[in-house]
């Protein structure tokens, strides 16, 4: 199958605007004779179903958690991307542009990327118009602050709870269309199957998460924000419930998977304290607004941080890139803590953490003024550490945050699939090989408020949708699978918890397919995988019924799904012979240690097609064309 972006003609900056005159219409009477079903209610998801129910289709919504307002989304923290340019430092759209694909270390597309920064501001108003709180400065206007791999300060915040505020907003949103009647809601369903009717996407199959019921739902168009997959590494910053079953089973039915090796992890978590833990908490990045990265320069020095003079103190990343200080990109950050404490210089108890020291931005502002900048993540801090970061500056490393892969789409955010249409987080996304902080909110938002209520009017207005009920034959074999499904996990009836299976597939991840990948270890991280496979069918056990709520069974259909997904991150990290963004082959990498692409011959989407369980995906690829910027060594020295 040859891919096509279906990426418009024309210049860069007109491109959208003359897409939109393109696409077909329906007619608003026409609207509601449609039924779009969207899976998800994050921020990607929360503003789809009230952008479509708002133009008049009927929407379906579903969801894991007993209210939209639970999802995902509600964790972020740290604040939204706009190039509104209020503080007057020079930003632009073009700037915004340019930033997001140099940090994606130029693996996305320009055309997505570019629409991303033209629609940001559309955003901000739209959410100022709802009621979201963002911060004011003195005079009224809206704040903003400073994200990695900027220079200019574009990020929009409602403290350090901007995911919140703005998933308020969607989900208001959706409340007036579900009191309007346009919306249904679907709260504690899991999505197991998608249903292919001539090979278009037209319903799926879900599981009453309160009784266990199978239920099939038809519509016109499928519309996945199921969220990322970051979970498959056990430990991450992701909620307990964000999976990557919906995106692979709808990859089994022929959605391609695009750069699934492509995995972000953030520099400024709380380090791992033990073996039962079973989550990670962010710092946001916002903290490196004020706070400084910093290790003692001897490896093995264990006095408290009090006690090492400023002579002694290694505030690496200022030292190693001048120009960017603690705002370097994720990934390089990242890389940077890791090399630190693999020369020994890590502190805390296991000597896998860094210091982020607040004691200047004190001394200079006031404590009053960083409480009211990041108050409540201090709070956050001290009650998970019991240390007062005020007083001792916090440790901080590298964990699992954000997912780039996904399934792929085009211009349109569509997958492979005609009518299958995969939106924020869940998509391949303008990310490119590493995302940029406060970019994801805007994505989401950018996905569902602006660019799908147009796209999807075109697919609908063109394609041959003939009546399609749940009875049809398509609807009850994928039922009757995803019941089979359920009963074989339920059979096995073993004696290793699910979790367990979880926890030591993770600790492959992370140890072969992580931070850091080498090619024997990808291989030898192949095999763990398969084998791993093989012993949660033969040994898992899942207590209790289908019939009934039941949290064991829903984690465990999950983890069956990493188990396979997992080795298409493995063997797609292995194909990318070369380094990029958060993918870190230590086979190619510059004298300083950094990633260094290989764009001769990796410049491009891999694209995979799935096949069987134990068989070989093939891989597609898209070229990756740069018309508008220079393909460099991203450099932020
Ligand atoms: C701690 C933290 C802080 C962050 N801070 C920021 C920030 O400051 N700025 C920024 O830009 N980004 C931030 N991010 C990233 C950002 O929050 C996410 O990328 C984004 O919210 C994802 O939104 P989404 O709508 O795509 O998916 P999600 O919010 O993850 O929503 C997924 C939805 O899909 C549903 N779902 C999943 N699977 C199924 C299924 N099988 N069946 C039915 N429903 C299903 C869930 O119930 C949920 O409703 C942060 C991430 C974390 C973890």
């Amino acid at each position: 199958m040859q891919l096509n972006a279906n990426i418009p003609d024309g210049p860069l900056a007109q491109k959208w605007d003359r897409h939109r005159f393109e696409l077909k219409l329906v007619n608003p009477a026409n609207k509601r004779k449609y039924t779009i079903i969207v899976v998800g209610t994050g921020l990607a998801g929360g503003s789809a179903a009230a952008s479509l129910a708002e133009l008049g289709y009927a929407v379906k919504s579903f969801c894991i958690q007993d209210s939209p307002r639970r999802a995902h989304s509600i964790a972020a923290q740290g604040g939204i991307n706009a190039a509104k340019n209020y503080q007057n430092e020079g930003d632009s759209i073009w700037r915004l542009f340019y930033d997001t694909v140099k940090g994606g270390d130029f693996r996305s597309r320009e055309a997505n990327v570019y629409r991303l920064a033209q629609i940001s501001n559309d955003i901000i108003d739209q959410c100022v118009a709802q009621g979201v709180p963002f911060a004011r400065e003195y005079g009224g206007l809206l704040a903003n602050r400073s994200f990695g791999g900027a220079q200019v300060s574009r990020t929009f915040y409602a403290r350090g709870q901007t995911g919140q505020q703005l998933l308020l907003g969607a989900y208001s949103a959706m409340m007036r269309q579900t009191a309007a009647g346009r919306i249904t809601l679907f709260p504690r369903r899991e999505m197991l199957d998608l249903v292919l009717v001539d090979g278009k996407a037209r319903g799926i199959v879900t599981r009453n998460l309160i009784n266990g019921e199978l239920e099939r739902h038809a519509g016109d168009a499928v519309v996945l924000c199921t969220g990322g997959y970051g979970n498959v590494f056990f430990l991450s910053t992701n909620a307990m419930a964000s999976n990557v079953s919906a995106a692979f089973r709808a990859h089994k039915k022929g959605a391609f998977f695009a750069n699934p090796c492509f995995t972000q992890i953030h520099p400024t978590c709380i380090p791992v304290h033990g073996t039962y833990q079973s989550k990670l908490t962010l710092m946001s990045e916002s903290l490196r607004n004020d706070g400084r990265v910093w290790v003692p320069r001897e490896a093995g020095d264990s006095r408290p941080p009090q006690q090492i003079p400023e002579a002694e103190r290694d505030y690496y990343l200022e030292r190693k890139y001048p120009s960017f200080g603690n705002l370097v990109p994720r990934d390089v950050a990242s890389r940077n803590a890791k090399e630190q404490c693999d020369q020994g210089k890590g502190v805390g108890e296991t000597g896998r953490a860094v210091f982020l020291d607040f004691k200047d931005a004190i001394q200079r502002d006031g404590r009053a003024v960083i409480e009211k900048k990041y108050g409540n993540l201090f709070q956050m801090y001290a009650k998970i550490t019991a240390e007062n970061p005020y007083e001792t500056p916090m440790m901080i490393y590298p964990a699992v945050h954000y997912t780039m892969g996904g399934l792929w789409v085009d211009y349109n955010l569509m997958s492979t699939v005609p009518g299958l249409f995969v939106l924020g987080e869940a998509n391949f996304s303008d990310h490119g090989a590493n995302r940029l902080g406060a970019s994801a909110l805007m994505q989401g938002l950018a996905d569902g408020y602006y660019i799908l209520p147009y796209t999807i009017g075109g697919y609908l207005a063109t394609a041959d949708l003939p009546a399609v009920d749940i009875d049809h034959a398509a609807f009850k074999g994928d039922a009757a699978a995803a019941q089979a499904k359920i009963e074989k996990l339920l059979a096995v009836r073993g004696r290793r918890t699910v979790d367990d299976f979880h926890r030591e597939l993770g600790r492959i991840m992370w140890e072969h397919c992580g931070m850091a990948r080498t090619n024997p270890g990808l291989e030898k991280a192949r095999h763990m995988i398969q084998n791993l496979r093989g012993e949660f069918w033969g040994n898992v056990r899942v207590p209790g019924e289908g019939a009934d709520l039941n949290q064991s069974l829903e984690r465990a259909g999950r983890v069956a799904d990493f188990l396979e997904f997992a080795e298409l991150m493995v063997i797609d990290a292995r194909h990318r012979q070369e380094s990029c963004g958060g993918h870190f082959n230590e086979a190619y990498q510059t004298e300083e240690n950094e990633a260094l692409r290989d764009d001769a011959h990796y410049c491009h989407v891999s694209a995979w097609e799935y096949t069987a369980v134990e068989a070989q995906p093939v891989l597609h690829k898209e070229p990756l064309v740069f018309e508008n910027v220079a393909l460099t060594q991203r450099s932020y020295k």
